[in-house]
């Protein structure tokens, strides 16, 4: 584990001045939580000052971690899937940026993953979220995201949320976690692939597709 060094690290460190990569920059160098992890800070994330799209997820797991690409697993293989898009497509960074809950892989415990440090949205979501003022839609998957960016008008289950997606647009969109320990769920919803995956094709095609022409993205 690496000591933190919080002092030197925080978003009222930037100015009115900072470049988008020179926040990144920021970004990558955290040791906020460093004490609290059980490898020393990989802060994993994919953004640009021009996406569209913000795909907002729990935390990186194992091998995403090992392998610094957001998504770069089963998870992310299902993610795809409902999205319709190639891997190509998925990370294209210009148009889509991928900011997970907690930016470091958290740990395990008893074979789970540990939830996203709580330190970590408050502090970097809002300087991201501004230094990208082209995001139309930000994707909510799983309890972790949706209980930052929806506080009290989340349901009282997931499902309750991702069921009510209507009551969050068109900001944004509640989905479930992809993870295979999640097929129970989907089994168990079979309404969420049948009426919420179409909805999120169309919507994210809608917005891909309209590039700067917000006049053609769908709105609901
Ligand atoms: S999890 Fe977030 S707050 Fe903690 S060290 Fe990584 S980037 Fe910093």
């Amino acid at each position: 584990m690496r000591s933190s060094n919080s002092s030197s690290i925080t978003p009222a460190d930037s100015g009115a001045t900072e470049t988008f990569a020179e926040l990144l920059a920021r970004v990558q160098a955290c040791t906020v939580c460093a004490a609290q992890l059980p490898h020393p800070p990989r802060p994993i994330l994919r953004a640009s000052p021009t996406a569209r799209l913000l795909i907002v997820g729990q935390a990186p797991g194992r091998r995403v971690h090992e392998t610094g690409i957001p998504w770069n697993d089963p998870s992310g293989d299902l993610l795809r899937q409902w999205l319709g898009m190639t891997r190509e497509q998925f990370y294209d960074v210009a148009r889509i940026a991928i900011v997970p809950t907690g930016l470091c892989y958290p740990g395990t415990v008893k074979g789970s993953d540990l939830p996203p440090r709580p330190e970590c949205a408050p502090l970097w979501h809002p300087p991201l979220r501004a230094a990208m003022p082209g995001i139309r839609l930000t994707l909510l998957i799983g309890a972790y995201a949706q209980a930052y960016y929806l506080g009290k008008r989340r349901g009282r289950t997931l499902a309750d949320t991702v069921h009510a997606w209507r009551d969050f647009a068109p900001d944004f969109l509640p989905l479930p976690h992809p993870s295979p320990r999640n097929r129970g769920w989907l089994k168990r919803n079979p309404w969420f692939e049948a009426e919420v995956i179409p909805i999120l094709r169309e919507r994210v095609g809608a917005l891909l597709a309209a590039g700067d022409n917000d006049g053609a993205y769908l709105s609901y």
